[in-house]
Formats: structure tokens, sequence, C-alpha cells
């Protein structure tokens, strides 16, 4: 039972409509066909119709055929697409909080109508491109450049790690102009860029991850995000992501703990016993519904002050980080209750666990949300 303290009572008969939507899409069509996508290193690309169909995507975005629906609203649809994998929730969280997200915040009207309800209907898809080669943590230390050039402008840069980036029809890109950092729409097929896949990832299988290369790439005065404003704009659509993180990634501890709960119960060790009457195997099975209790409850506080216009980022850092923490140490808990078992792909705990071992890392890692929690409890950053 992964929702021990009746969390249920708290949620709306129309959230809990928007999940049972979410969660049935995901038995359906997602479930099937996950541990083959994960094993042959690709996204599940015939979910995509399906995410556009439903609404998920860019879900508690308003207008341009957008669903808007309400924060909690979005982070239950986080919520259900992890438990299936976090590589089919990451394809969302790129889609909905950094590409369409931008568009809509900082973007012309021009810019929306041509892109946001393709984005939110699956029949284009975006990438986000901030990370560097050598500038990760620390995205202010970039080298991409944007040279102004006519009535246009002139990338040179790469970019790596970007998810969806290889499959993408639009990407936000950040690069270091004459006044700052800032945000571009390029488009694939533009002279002077190109994409590669990253190959070998033992993490997050079931999602393309790119690198993107500018030479030259000549983007026009209409692909600049003309409120993309320095860092702090790109920080803005990692809050939305790290938001729908803190919601998503409980969907996979409760596939994890639901299996090794069910799994105990079943499974007999010593004198026909269940090894779910152990002491020591019971204590696994309190800790992480405990945990995952507490993480749901903080997961929709933060919903509900992000719905009333108050959600804080350092909030959202303590959300992202809390969350991932216990998930991935209830993939790790809930592997060792199935023994042997546990290490098997049929079972979802490896999967899981590789893939939270990513979603520790992107955007932002546990450090870095320490040092944001440290900076706004103390007022003194300890980045560098
Ligand atoms: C599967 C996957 C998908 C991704 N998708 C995207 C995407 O779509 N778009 C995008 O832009 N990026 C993406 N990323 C990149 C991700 O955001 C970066 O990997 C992340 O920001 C960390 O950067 P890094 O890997 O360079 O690690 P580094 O910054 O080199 O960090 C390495 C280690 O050093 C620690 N560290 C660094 N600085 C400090 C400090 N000041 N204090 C304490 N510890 C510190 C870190 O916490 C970490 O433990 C993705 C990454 C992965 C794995």
């Amino acid at each position: 039972m992964s929702d021990y303290l009746d969390i249920d009572w708290l949620l709306s008969d129309e959230e809990k409509l928007v999940r049972q939507t979410a969660r049935a899409f995901v038995a359906a069509e997602a479930q099937p066909v996950i541990r083959e996508a994960f094993a042959q290193g690709r996204f599940p690309m015939e979910l995509v119709r399906g995410f556009g169909e439903l609404g998920l995507l860019g879900a508690n975005l308003e207008g341009y055929g957008c669903a808007g629906m309400s924060n909690v609203d979005y982070g239950l649809i986080m919520l259900e697409l992890e438990r299936c994998d976090s590589g089919v929730r990451s394809f969302a969280s790129v889609q909905g909080a950094l590409v369409m997200y931008p568009i809509h915040t900082f973007g012309t009207e021009e810019q929306k109508q041509r892109w946001l309800p393709k984005l939110a209907k699956g029949e284009a898809i975006g990438a986000f491109g901030l990370t560097e080669p050598e500038f990760g943590s620390n995205p202010s230390g970039m080298t991409t450049t944007a040279k102004a050039d006519g009535d246009g402008w002139i990338l040179n840069g790469e970019k790596t790690w970007i998810t969806n980036g290889g499959v993408a029809d639009v990407s936000v890109v950040w690069a270091r102009g004459p006044a700052g950092i800032q945000g571009f729409l390029v488009e694939r097929g533009m002279a002077g860029f190109s994409t590669s896949d990253l190959h070998g990832k033992m993490s997050m299988r079931a999602s393309v991850t790119s690198s993107l290369a500018f030479t030259d790439c000549r983007v026009l005065a209409s692909h600049v995000l003309p409120e993309a404003k320095g860092l702090k704009a790109a920080l803005k659509c990692l809050t939305q992501a790290r938001y729908g993180i803190g919601w998503g990634v409980i969907g996979a501890a409760i596939d994890c703990y639901e299996t090794a709960r069910q799994y105990c119960i079943a499974r007999k060790q010593f004198d026909n016993r269940p090894i779910a009457s152990h002491q020591l195997v019971q204590e696994k099975l309190a800790w992480m519904v405990t945990e995952i209790s507490k993480a749901q409850l903080l997961a929709l506080h933060c919903g509900r002050l992000k719905d009333a216009g108050r959600l804080k980022p350092e909030q959202v850092s303590m959300l992202k980080r809390n969350n991932v923490a216990i998930a991935l140490e209830c993939a790790r808990i809930s592997r060792d209750l199935l023994g042997a078992n546990g290490v098997m792909e049929e079972y979802p705990m490896m999967r899981h666990m590789a893939n939270l071992e990513s979603v520790k890392t992107y955007e932002g890692t546990e450090h870095i949300h320490t040092l944001v929690i440290g900076e706004a409890i103390t007022g003194i950053p300890a980045y560098r």
C-alpha cells in the first residue's frame, strides 16, 4: 500500500481523474514496451502521440493548445510517467518545462503560435541546450557564443548531454552574447547546426541524449527568445523541470517499493515462512513507505504553493534533493529485498536505480541543491 497516509484524501476528484488517465495510459502503452526500449537504448517514440492526445505535454501551461492544468495535476502526471521509467518522464519534462515553458514565458507571439500547439500535440519535439563539455554545474561559465550579424546572430560552440537533442525539431539553446547569456530557438536542419547521439549510457537508456554543435550557425532575429535574458532565465526553466522531477521520482520509488512488498509476502525462506515475516525485512519496507509518504507530502505541499504562486526555487531544491535521494535509496533497498532476482531485468529495480543516478546528477546535482538550501538558510553562497 503506497498511500499509507491517505494522501488521496487531500486530492480533488479532478486531480484523481488526471492521475487515473495518465496511469491508464502508462499501463497500457508505456509499461509493455519499456523493458525492450531500455535494453535497446532507444526512447519509445510511439508514446509521443498519446502524450499529445491526452494533454500530458506542457500540461500546466495555458492557451496555445496546452491543457491548462494545475501544477498539482502536472506533478501527478510526472509521477505516473516515472512509475514506468525516468526516461519516459524526462521526455515530458524537457518538452514541457524546458522547451514549451521558455517559449511560453520568454517568446514572441509568433514563436508561441508557431511552436506551442505542435509541441503540445507531440507533433514537434523539443530540447534544451545549456550544459557544455566543460561547464555542467556552473553554466555561467559557458563558452558558446552568439555574435550579432546583420539582422541575425552567429552561434559557435558545443552543448552536450542534451535530452532529445538528436530528435528535436527545435532546441532552446543558451549562448553568451554581447549583453550576456541569451536564449535562442535553433531548428533542426539549420546550416551550421548538427547533433550526435551519446552511446554507452548505463543509465536513462530509454532516452535520447545528444551533443549539439554550432559552427557559424546563423539564426535570424526571429529565433531569439526576446525575454530569455541572462542565466536567470535559464534557471527559471530549470526550476520548472526540477519541480516535475520532485514529483516524478516518487513514481519510481513506489514501483520499487510495491514490487518488493509483494515479493516479500510471496517469497518463502526458513521454515517456509514469507521473508516479509522477518523484522529486518519489515524494517526496510517500513522505511520505504515512510519516506515515500513524506516525499508525497513534500511534493503536494510544493504543488499547492506553486498553484498559489508562492513556491520559491530554494523550496524546489529541497523537493528535488530529498525525493531523488529517497527514490534512489528505495531502488537499492528493494533490489536487496529481491535477492538475486532483484538484479534481473524482469524486475524494475536495477533500471530505476540506474536511471535515478542520472536524475541525481541532472537539473542540479545533489551537491548543488544542498548549496542552494545552504545559501537560503545562511545567506552565504558556498558554490566556490
Ligand atoms: C541523462 C542526462 C540527461 C541530461 N539532459 C540535459 C539536458 O537536456 N540539457 C542540459 O543542458 N543538460 C542535461 N544534462 C546535463 C546535466 O544537467 C549535467 O550533467 C549536470 O548539470 C552536472 O554537470 P556535470 O555532469 O558537468 O558535472 P560536474 O559539474 O562536473 O560535477 C561533477 C561533481 O562535482 C560536484 N560539484 C561541482 N561543483 C561543485 C561545487 N561547487 N560544490 C560541490 N560539489 C560540486 C557535483 O555535485 C558532482 O558531484 C543531462 C545529464 C544526464 C546524465
